[in-house]
């Protein structure tokens, strides 16, 4: 295979390569993926922002209990002095006093691990039912790829055999032209390559002066449009 051949092959392949790629972006599946995988992310925010607060709300029940121990004690001590058998009538009431204080402060931390208990549970159901839903994301998302597999599996292979003709093509070229051809690929958004047909170049088709018709004529097979500067493939004119 000549270069020119096989830069006019390259050029057709990456042209089918992209009409592949627009078309696997545009099936219907990959829309369904992308609007799954928003949801998943918006899950898996509301599920740090749960098991945080789970985590402190645990961490404050566990500071209630310990405070309630605490107390607990407190009072066995408190109680403890009232048995005393030295213990007099003043002694009797600031007993009585620290009892009582006692007891508020066991009643207040009591309410409070009553509600902190709800709190949990509260979250406890939040977090399973974020659980819940970031499983059925995962199943969704799961059958939407392999639907997505199932229906494209056609383009893929033609994908996968265009890939393997393009190394073979560029194997046929040399760096420069490699080179010359990207550039053309982007800046002309894939049409990077053009024939001379007759004296009028393919894609830009703006007619050779004759004397530039000569010059190209004369020149190597892959040479560039004086116009457009495409690559512009001249050895089926030479020919
Ligand atoms: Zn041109």
């Amino acid at each position: 295979m000549n270069d020119y051949e096989a830069l006019l092959r390259l050029q057709d392949i990456d042209l089918e390569l992209m009409r592949l790629s627009k078309t696997l972006k545009a099936m219907p599946q990959q829309k369904k993926i992308a609007a799954i995988d928003a949801a998943k992310h918006k899950v898996a925010g509301e599920l740090t922002k749960i098991v945080g607060q789970r985590k402190d709300t645990e961490m404050e029940i566990a500071d209630c209990e310990q405070e309630h121990e605490h107390l607990m004690q407190k009072t066995d001590e408190v109680r403890a002095t009232a048995q005393a058998p030295d213990a007099d009538y003043r002694q009797a009431s600031n007993i009585e006093a620290q009892l009582t204080h006692l007891a508020k402060k066991m009643e207040k931390i009591g309410f409070e691990h009553g509600q902190k208990v709800e709190a949990l549970k509260r979250l406890g159901k939040a977090e399973s039912n974020a659980r819940g839903l970031e499983a059925k994301l995962d199943e969704e998302r799961a059958a939407q790829e392999e639907a997505f597999k199932r229906d494209t599996a056609d383009l893929m292979a033609r994908a996968r055999s265009l890939n393997e003709e393009r190394k073979q093509m560029l194997a046929a070229l040399d760096d420069d032209t490699i080179r010359r051809y990207d550039a053309a690929f982007k800046r002309f958004g894939g049409l990077a390559v053009e024939r001379l047909q007759g004296n009028v170049p393919s894609i830009c088709r703006v007619k050779l002066q004759p004397s530039l018709f000569s010059d190209l004529k004369k020149a190597d097979a892959i040479t560039e449009c004086p116009y457009c500067h495409r690559l512009l493939v001249t050895q089926e004119v030479a020919d």
